[in-house]
Parts: structure tokens; sequence; C-alpha cells
């Protein structure tokens, strides 16, 4: 299966994504985690995403989407992945689609977290990642509402809504009832 994950910063992609990565079987691919384990590491794709994400702005997509196209064509991700982060605009999205059609694919379906936005402030602030101030969360909201929830009516009817507040069980569980798992 070739899932997205969308939802605002703060929706709980990344803990969802862990949880369904183990239960379909299939690789979870965070952005997020790609380039924070870059910086980690002082690569040069980390040195130029640090300014961007410290800010908590968008890091350009030819950067976003190269190491994007890199993961995907990792033997693991043949068969399915979950891609968590990716596309972050219609731009991006489109990217995806074209890679995706490249080797005949497409994807099955799009997991839009619902999530209200005094929620995800709140969950951002416990989870206290260096990113996670308030000046860059207020930042992150802004480029959702402007730049990400477009992709919504993009992807039209291959949205299937989770209302993702309440436990972390109860969300896996909606998420997989809604595959059909
Ligand atoms: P969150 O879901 O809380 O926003 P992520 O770990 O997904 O956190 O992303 C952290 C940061 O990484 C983003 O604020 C952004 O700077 C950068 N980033 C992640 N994915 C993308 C993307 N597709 N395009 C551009 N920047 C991205």
């Amino acid at each position: 299966m070739r899932l997205v994950l969308l939802g605002p910063p703060g929706a709980g992609k990344g803990t969802q994504a862990v949880i369904l990565s183990e239960k379909l079987g299939i690789p979870h691919i965070s952005t997020g985690d790609l380039f924070r384990a870059n910086i980690g590491e002082g690569t040069p794709l980390g040195v130029e995403a640090k300014q961007y994400i410290d800010a908590g702005k968008l890091v350009p997509t030819d950067v976003t989407a190269r190491m994007v196209q890199a993961r995907l064509a990792e033997p693991d991700a043949a068969e399915g992945f979950l891609l968590d982060g990716f596309p972050r605009t219609v731009e991006q999205a489109d990217i995806l689609a074209a890679l995706l059609a490249e080797s005949g694919h497409s994807l099955d379906g799009v997991i839009n977290y619902v999530v209200s936005e005094d929620v995800v402030v709140e969950r951002m602030l416990s989870r206290g990642r260096a990113d996670d101030n308030e000046e860059t969360i207020r930042t992150r909201l802004g480029v959702y509402r402007d730049e990400t929830a477009p992709l919504i009516s993009y992807y039209g009817d291959r949205i299937i809504n989770i209302e993702a507040e309440g436990s972390v069980e109860d969300i896996s569980a909606r998420t997989l009832a809604a595959l059909g798992r």
C-alpha cells in the first residue's frame, strides 16, 4: 500500500506511522526524521535544512524532493510506504505523482488526521523538540494553513479523514478500520 499521511504539525502523524508501519508491513518514511538524521550526522543536506527547520519554514522543495526520491528508490519501499511529511505543498504533490508514475504506480490513499489547533499547540509544547517553541509553532501552523491544507482538496476523493483527538490506540484503530484492516 502506498499511503500519504496528512495533518497539521503535532497531529500525531509520526506516532501513528510507527504503529501503522508495523501493522501494514510497509516502511515509515518521515521527511522530518530524515532531516533530523542528516542534521545529527552533519551532512551538507543537514546543514542546509537546519536553518529552515529552526525557523519553522519549509526546506526548499528541490532539496526535499531529491531526498524523498532517493529514499523511495530503496528496496524496502518497492511494495509500499507510509509517507509522513511529504508532500507538504501542491508543488511537492505533483512531484510525488510524477515520481510514482515513472514506475507505473499511484497512491492508494491519503490519510488526513483532523485535529484542532489548540490540541496541536498543546502537544507540540509538551514534546519539547528543538523546533517546538511558541514562535516556530505559530510559523509552522501558518505554513500548514497556507501551503499544506490545500492538499485536502487537491487529493479530493482519495482523502480518508480520521478524527485524531483521543488516545493513540483509538486513533490507530480508527485508521486501520478505515483502511479495511
Ligand atoms: P511536524 O509534523 O511537527 O511539522 P516534521 O518532523 O514533519 O514535524 O517536520 C519538521 C520540519 O522539517 C518542518 O517544520 C520543515 O521545516 C521540515 N520539513 C519536513 N518535511 C518537509 C517538506 N516536505 N518540505 C519542506 N520542509 C519539510
